[in-house]
């Protein structure tokens, strides 16, 4: 198997031809918003639908999976073990979600930020109920530092607040000037806020206040009647308290 840049074989990712099939076809913005719209997710069970989730990566490609288990990596630390990750149990469970991860990884390595942002314009002019917020890494995480060049310029052009959470500690996060970073562990002072999760065994901080979503889920609150991200702004205001939830 020959593997590049992307540390699997790109060759082998399900449906990568047919993606670069119509990239190559692709002439303006309006196209190329048909095949971002293809490539990003109206909210899941816990973000609201008016949130555009886009991957820059899968969970099995993220820069710091399981390192829990095998210390930092060159960018990051993850506070969740690799066996509580959602986003990577998805990918075992469903076939189609690593492929489609990777090819939004190839989708994002292929087009400049502007152009993504155009796109991204383009596509929620279109909508009946128009995205108002844009969600980065539900799977996966900043890889480099040219990741959050990227998104900070999306976050310049589009009209709607951006962010993220992140375990990439060791990147220049100073360059993240336009859009929300929660900092998905304690190991350098960076972003907006503290995102932590916290073992049942141990205590809250006074600095955090608990994620409303995850208080109704450990009350048994079913997840369709459970407050939602983009209901409830904590992780997408730049202004706030740090968030904390318990780890299951
Ligand atoms: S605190 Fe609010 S925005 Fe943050 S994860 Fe919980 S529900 Fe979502």
């Amino acid at each position: 198997m020959e593997v590049d840049h992307f540390g699997y074989d790109i060759e082998s990712v399900e449906g990568i031809d047919g993606l670069r099939e119509r990239m190559s076809n692709a002439e303006s913005v309006r196209d190329w918003s048909f095949i971002l719209g293809d490539y990003i997710s109206a909210g899941n069970n816990k973000i609201s639908k008016t949130t555009c989730i886009f991957n820059m990566n899968s969970a099995h490609d993220c820069p710091n999976y399981a390192t829990r288990e095998n210390g930092e990596s060159e960018t990051g630390y993850c506070q969740v073990p690799a066996e509580s990750c959602y986003a990577a149990k998805a990918e075992n469970i469903y076939n189609a979600a690593l492929p489609y991860r990777r090819r939004q990884e190839y989708l994002w390595d292929c087009m400049p930020p502007e152009l993504w942002a155009k796109a991204f314009m383009s596509l929620n002019d279109r909508k009946r109920n128009s995205f108002d917020s844009i969600r980065f890494s539900e799977a996966g995480d900043f890889r480099h530092n040219g990741d959050i060049v990227r998104v900070n310029k999306i976050a310049k052009i589009v009209d709607i607040p951006v962010y993220t959470y992140s375990a990439s500690h060791k990147l220049n996060w100073d360059l993240a000037t336009e859009f929300t970073i929660n900092a998905s562990n304690g190991r350098a002072d960076y972003g907006d806020r503290r995102f932590m999760a916290i073992p049942e065994s141990e205590e809250k901080p006074d600095s955090a206040v608990w994620c409303p979503n995850n208080l109704q889920q450990n009350d048994g609150v079913p997840a369709e009647d459970r407050i939602k991200c983009g209901d409830c702004k904590l992780c997408i205001n730049e202004e706030g308290p740090d968030v904390a939830i318990h780890l299951h």
